[in-house]
């Protein structure tokens, strides 16, 4: 099943047409990390048993350590780099298409907010967020919650008698009594089946780029109509490459056209807030319920499906319409053929009979979920956990069918809705952990 993750529809009732030009965000926090990283080591706890170990250091492992960290007695330990898939997966120069209150990452206290971050730091910058700004924040709030982190990899997770052990990248192992997997989207990068054998010097994902300077004066195919394929294209094409966008959808959702533009300001803040929820996932009304998890969960399973497709279908944010003004988008076409060609170049042909040759075909063709993916799984649990096209069939919390063994983030989208592929979603899947491990203390 495809995951929806090209952004669409998630509210822009705040943004500017264009992207601030202006957004100060290193200079108080970069120092503070060396500092920390120097206690770290001498913080760091002796391996023996833990009661929690979260995998992985972004928005939903952070929220959910800095949660169970307010269990007294619970021993949990949270690896991972703290914020890696936005810091090295991401293009540089994006910005964020969640609105701003859609962009704290939760914690207990409601005390580590972005505004919180800017006081503490001095940095500068408001909507849209840029991206590097959202990664300082990120590393400021693992700072402030969670300083003896491990920034070590877990290689492996496996079932030990009622227990997990965990194999760290250096080859230490661990037992523990829960896992709290939330590492992320990485794993589920999509290739369509045509560009999969191909080299990544001619193809690769959008994923694969920290940066797009490498295409400068370039000829580069992006491939795909959501906000990850039309950013991708705006960066390369403001970067000097020679840049054209297909996709297959008929049209690009755009976002904040007028009907939106008018129910955001027209109506007022009162029909306002009745349609949108802070959380910022879905239109008008759709907003609402995916606000709220428990409420999605008890609807009918079609209506679920359809509503999460409705909530994240393909769109493009406004701030990107005159940025591509001048770049070749051609829609409703379909990859149907791809050879490489001499000169190392590659050659697409579509389903209109048309065809291109050029030096580069960027993939921004998103992401599915399949958990089978994730290669720190042992085959046996694997195959313990009960499925539905890739994704967990999760329980209250997001549990799976192997006790003690908790996912996150967007694998939890089919059993809690598509909150859960998004920043704000660390405010649910938090506290229904905390709640769930709360209850059921250690053995
Ligand atoms: C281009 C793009 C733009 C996006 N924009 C937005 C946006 O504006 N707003 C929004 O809310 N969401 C956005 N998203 C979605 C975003 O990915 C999720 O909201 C967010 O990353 C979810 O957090 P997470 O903690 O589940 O995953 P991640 O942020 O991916 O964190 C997972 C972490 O786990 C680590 N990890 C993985 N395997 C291991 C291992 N074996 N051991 C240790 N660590 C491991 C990874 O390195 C990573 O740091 C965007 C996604 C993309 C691709």
């Amino acid at each position: 099943m495809k995951l929806g993750l090209a952004w669409g529809d998630v509210r822009k009732s705040h943004l500017n047409n264009a992207a601030p030009a202006f957004a100060i965000c290193s200079a108080r926090a970069s120092l503070a990390t060396a500092f920390e990283r120097t206690l770290l080591v001498g913080q760091r706890k002796p391996m023996t048993k833990a009661d929690v170990t979260i995998l992985g250091a972004g928005p939903y492992g952070l929220s959910a350590a800095a949660h169970l960290r307010t269990v007294s007695g619970l021993d949990v330990r949270i690896f991972g780099k703290p914020m890696s898939f936005w810091q090295y997966n991401m293009p540089k120069g994006m910005f964020l298409r969640s609105g701003w209150d859609a962009t704290h990452i939760a914690d207990p206290a409601r005390s580590l907010t972005l505004e919180t971050y800017q006081a503490a730091s001095g940095a500068h910058f408001s909507k849209p967020v840029p991206l590097e700004c959202f990664v300082e924040y990120g590393q400021w709030y693992q700072r402030q919650s969670l300083a003896d982190l491990d920034q070590r990899n877990i290689s492996r997770v496996e079932k030990a008698s009622s227990d997990f052990q965990i194999t760290l990248s250096d080859g230490e192992t661990l037992r523990s009594r829960r896992v709290v997997i939330a590492a992320g989207i990485r794993s589920f990068a999509w290739r369509p089946t045509e560009f999969e054998n191909l080299e990544s010097a001619l193809a690769s994902h959008a994923c694969d780029h920290q940066s797009v300077s490498r295409f400068v004066g370039r000829q580069v195919l992006v491939i795909g109509s959501g906000q990850s394929a039309l950013e991708s294209a705006a960066l390369l094409h403001e970067s000097g490459a020679e840049v054209e966008v297909v996709g297959r959808a008929a049209r690009i959702n755009w976002l904040q056209g007028w009907a939106s533009t008018t129910l955001h300001w027209k109506l007022g803040s009162v029909v306002r807030n009745l349609l949108y929820a802070p959380t910022d996932v879905g239109p008008a009304g759709i907003s609402q319920l995916t606000a709220r998890p428990d409420v999605l969960r008890k609807l009918p399973r079609g209506l679920q499906d359809k509503l999460r497709k409705r909530a994240v279908r393909p769109a493009g944010a406004r701030w990107l319409v005159k940025r591509l003004e001048t770049v070749p988008i051609r829609l409703g076409r379909q990859v149907i053929s791809v050879t490489t060609v001499a000169g190392g170049r590659v050659k697409v042909g579509f389903d209109d009979g048309s065809d291109r040759t050029i030096d580069h075909v960027l993939l921004g063709t998103g992401y599915r979920v399949d958990i089978s993916k994730y290669d720190f799984l042992s085959e046996e649990l694997k195959n313990s956990i009960s499925l539905h096209n890739g994704y967990p069939r999760l329980r209250a919390g997001l549990e799976t069918s192997v006790d003690g063994l908790h996912i996150l983030g967007a694998p939890a989208a089919w059993s809690f809705g598509p909150l859960m592929q998004f920043v704000s979603g660390t405010h649910y899947a938090s506290r229904a952990l905390l709640r769930s491990i709360a209850a059921k203390p250690a053995k």
